[in-house]
């Protein structure tokens, strides 16, 4: 088969979060079952060239018609990690793709609508089976095939990766591109994710349990009643973890490997942390999160856990890209009046190394998140054999299981966290053959893409 994915990100040179992962992950699977794969990314001005190979142009000039301008593109082609990636380059004046941080300006709408019709004159040269398009930065894609486009054959797979951002606009930005549907219309506003869920031949999201949160509880807000019109059409594929990428026994970030055969060096990966974070050496659990600090993901949990730890003696190490201010604030006034503890290190940043040596060295790793698509970080957690403490929700209530795997805990109040620490931090120091049995059932679990890209196979072959 011929699939093309066309997305925002791709890991490891353009990646903010987890639909990176996702775009990486899912297509090195779908090319190790020899099928003929390519990503569709812009030519973002910060992406890692150091990581792409073979980088050439291709066209040195393919038009875009946007708001009644026509402008000129480039079109390069590369490989990263053995992934043909085809690369959009916009020559628009206001340089949309050359900005320091992926998403978070006025004008994304212009951007990444721009980018969908470039993208569609590249298909509409590049014919395939499968066109596989992922959140709103490109849902605008399936309804442009099915209604401008009709000699694009394609099937058209649409992945919701978060419902909560929807890509709201209105009818002038639409009229920029030069279609638009009342069939993208939402509560009286232009919504490019419910053009994706209505347009496209099938629609995913990342996890079975968020489908049905979506469908049937106050999570699908606004889209919940246009779910349910395509529930047919639509379901939940669980995403996976690269087993190559995250690997105890290989990773080239750590100092030391492991197995689930043999996990005494993971000791020793914790003690480097520790030394690299200045905490002292005790016999005492390591508790760390690795996570955007937004809204989203519970930073109240977070902080509410860091305090309870403390108080059952153990050390508190958190690595959080700041996205948004409020909590940005927050956590550095946290960290300053914590500044000197031994037992605590808050590193408000994102650093790839440093979240390797957070998954292999720390004994717990908390999830505490509001809702969670599907969440990737527990996955990793328990391939590095920490194990997982995580709300009871979305992807994290289909990958963790009570007295097997990891702990859960139900509402999202520091109550609910401290009865699941509580219970996590006595079966660390009380019950320590219990806690070796929970690794060997995290890191012999299968977090792997191999099956969850059956999943998708089927999907394209229906
Ligand atoms: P989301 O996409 O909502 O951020 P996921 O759990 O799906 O959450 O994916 C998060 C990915 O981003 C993981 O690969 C995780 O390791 C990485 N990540 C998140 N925050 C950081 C950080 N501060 N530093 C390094 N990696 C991070």
């Amino acid at each position: 088969m011929e699939i093309v994915h066309i997305a925002a990100e791709l890991a490891p040179i353009a990646k903010v979060g987890g639909l990176g992962d996702v775009l990486h992950g899912l297509c090195r699977a779908l090319l190790q079952q020899k099928h003929q794969v390519k990503i569709i990314l812009p030519k973002y001005d910060t992406l890692d060239l150091d990581q792409v190979e073979h980088l050439e142009i291709l066209t040195q000039d393919f038009p875009t018609r946007f708001d009644g301008v026509v402008y000129s593109n480039k079109l390069w082609k590369g490989v990263v990690d053995g992934i043909p990636v085809l690369f959009i380059e916009s020559r628009h004046p206001k340089r949309l793709f050359d900005r320091e941080n992926i998403y978070g300006y006025d004008d994304d709408l212009t951007r990444f609508c721009y980018f969908c019709l470039a993208a569609l004159a590249v298909l509409q040269k590049n014919p395939c089976d499968v066109i596989h398009i992922h959140d709103w930065h490109t849902a605008l894609i399936a309804g442009l095939v099915k209604e401008v486009y009709p000699q694009i054959e394609a099937k058209v797979v649409f992945t919701i990766h978060n419902l909560a951002y929807q890509g709201l606009c209105r009818g002038e930005d639409l009229d920029k591109v030069g279609w638009k549907s009342p069939q993208l219309k939402e509560s009286g506003v232009y919504n490019l994710l419910k053009g994706g869920i209505v347009f496209a031949d099938h629609v995913t999201t990342v996890s079975p349990n968020y489908a049905q949160e979506i469908l049937n509880s106050e999570l699908g807000g606004n889209l919940q009643t246009t779910l349910k019109q395509h529930s047919r059409k639509f379901s939940g594929v669980l995403n996976g973890i690269d087993y190559r990428y995250w690997d105890p026994e290989k990773d080239p970030l750590l100092p030391y490997h492991y197995s689930s055969a043999n996990v005494q060096n993971k000791k020793e990966i914790k003690k480097e942390l520790r030394k690299r974070l200045s905490l002292t050496e005790e016999d005492c659990p390591l508790v760390g999160t690795v996570t955007r600090l937004v809204p989203q993901k519970g930073p109240e949990l977070i902080k509410a856990s860091l305090l309870r730890t403390l108080e059952w003696g153990g050390q508190f190490i958190l690595l959080g890209s700041a996205l948004d201010e409020r909590t940005y604030h927050h956590f550095s006034n946290l960290k300053r009046k914590l500044a000197g503890s031994p037992h605590v290190h808050l590193e408000l940043t994102y650093n790839e190394e440093l979240s390797h040596l957070f998954y292999a060295g720390a004994d717990l790793f908390l999830v505490p998140s509001l809702f969670e698509p599907c969440g990737l970080t527990q996955m990793i957690a328990m391939r590095y054999g920490t194990l997982p403490l995580v709300r009871k929700t979305g992807g994290l209530a289909d990958t963790v299981f009570e007295e097997k795997n990891g702990f859960l805990f139900g509402p999202p109040t520091a109550e609910a966290i401290h009865t699941s620490l509580d219970k996590a931090l006595e079966t660390w120091y009380h019950k320590p053959k219990l806690w070796r049995q929970f690794i060997q059932n995290c890191m012999r679990s299968d977090f792997s893409w191999n099956h969850p890209a059956e999943e998708y196979l089927k999907i394209y072959h229906l």
